[in-house]
């Protein structure tokens, strides 16, 4: 077909000669969700799409039905994927083989399914370009690489253990070179890595994407979690995402730096070198809405039962709900840039959430903030973590999810189809969990109670 001749021939160019085409798409968790088609299959997946169960938005990760609204009720029809030509790409590791993203539509309209997180990120988008406004985000993601061990009750333990492997221990955290390999992948892929380095803990990275406009950069960071997490299987490992996966050690963050840029001037509208702290009036507003939003907030960014675990005093994860200059302890933290370089970094959201909806539902909070003129309180000064200066962050995640319940008008501007399919999933989640007897709890009454 002619789409498809343009971006294969491209790639043959390159000297990629591609007999596989990949259409991955996020579900409402960010899962990657993906088809593999013959290239000579390709007219007809462009023609129609491809055809998907609507089911890949009704499954938990382990694979328990959830009866959303349009899902079981309507006899689990499909979705149609339209695969995303201009973003595909030759898999550096899997020759004849090219990645492209796909966009989730509702067979009946034509339009894109209610439940597509790239939907809701556009619809917050247009809201910003009301105002002239295109926002600019860069992602950061942890995450840690697991090894194999056999006869442990999970299976598996932290790669490379060893007590010398700190923040930024390079290589001596890393004996085999995972993280040199993974950046120089994902830079072929496209994905403008800028810089990786081995975290706290052992079994710890961090890998920095380069900002730009923000439904791009949600775009890299769920390719970047795809490829990292793909890279680690074909290696034997695991690279996980979630949280809190460890009892010993803190969790993997998910920070976004963000900015936004005026549409006419091209200027970063959070700088105002004559304002306090250097930030513009609708930079405070913005701190303001991310503040008052918060609480729901987290049930989007922090949106499994593990997430909660990440939080904590002394952990450089949020525990309260407050914004500093320069200051790690904070959730919000304004790196000291200013200029072009002028941004928030909110350090809310943890790896395991889906990135479409961790820059969706900020840019969300944040333009409410905008919308009302909210202002901050005082920023933080000094240490923080005392609970006596700021409100805490929700201590759960149904605590959470009824939060973003209370949240009228961040529902109404995320989408309330979006939001009720994503609760009724994560209501499931939370039942089930809550008929689980877990470990700890044996531990804790099996013996003396
Ligand atoms: N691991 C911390 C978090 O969960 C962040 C550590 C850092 O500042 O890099 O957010
Ligand atoms: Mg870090
Ligand atoms: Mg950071």
């Amino acid at each position: 077909p002619p789409q498809a001749r343009e971006p294969l021939e491209r790639l043959a160019a390159q000297g990629h000669e591609i007999d596989v085409v990949r259409v991955t798409f996020p579900d409402l968790l960010g899962t990657d969700r993906a088809r593999d088609i013959l290239v000579e299959h390709l007219p007809s997946a462009l023609g129609h799409g491809l055809a998907f169960c609507r089911a890949v938005y009704h499954t938990s990760p382990r694979g328990d039905t959830v009866d959303v609204a349009g899902g079981l009720d309507a006899g689990l029809p499909d979705i149609l994927v339209k695969p995303d030509l201009s973003t595909l790409v030759a898999l550096p590791w899997e020759p004849g083989v090219a990645w492209c993203l796909g966009e989730a539509t509702d067979p009946a309209t034509g339009e894109r399914a209610p439940e597509s997180p790239r939907g809701v990120l556009q619809r917050v988008l247009d809201a910003w370009a009301e105002y002239g406004l295109i926002p600019v985000v860069g992602p950061e993601l942890e995450y840690f690489l697991c090894e194999e061990a056999p006869g442990t009750p999970t299976g598996w333990r932290r790669y490379a253990e060893a007590p010398g492997n700190i923040y930024t221990a390079g290589l001596r955290g890393d004996p085999e070179r995972h993280l040199l390999r993974t950046i120089r992948h994902l830079r072929d892929l496209g994905l403008r890595v800028t810089a990786g380095n081995h975290e706290y803990s052992s079994g710890q990275f961090e890998i920095n994407l380069d900002h730009s406009e923000a439904l791009d950069a949600a775009d890299r960071g769920f390719r970047f979690k795809a490829a990292v997490k793909e890279l680690a299987r074909k290696e034997g490992k695991l690279a996980t995402f979630m949280a809190k996966p460890f009892n010993d050690e803190g969790g993997s963050g998910f920070h976004i730096h963000l900015s936004a840029v005026s549409d006419t001037s091209g200027e970063n509208a959070f700088d105002d070198a004559s304002a306090t702290h250097g930030l513009s009036d609708l930079a405070r507003h913005a701190i303001a809405g991310i503040l008052a939003h918060a609480p729901a907030l987290a049930a989007l960014q922090n949106p499994t039962i593990n997430s909660y675990k990440r939080f904590g005093p002394d952990t450089l994860a949020p525990w309260l709900i407050d914004w500093g200059l320069d200051n790690r302890s904070a959730m919000l933290r304004i790196p000291p840039e200013r200029g072009a370089a002028s941004r928030l970094e909110v350090r809310l959201g943890d790896a395991s959430a889906n990135p479409y909806l961790v820059i969706a539902s900020t840019l969300a909070a944040a333009l409410l903030g905008i919308r009302a003129g909210e202002e901050p309180p005082a920023p933080l000064e000094g240490y923080g973590y005392d609970v006596s200066k700021a409100p805490q962050l929700p201590a759960s995640l149904p605590a959470a999810l009824d939060a973003l319940v209370a949240d009228g008008p961040l529902t109404e501007l995320l989408g309330k189809d979006f939001t009720s399919s994503f609760l009724a999933y994560k209501r499931n989640e939370v039942d089930r969990f809550q008929q689980h007897v877990t470990d700890w709890e044996f531990g804790e009454y099996a013996y003396h109670l």
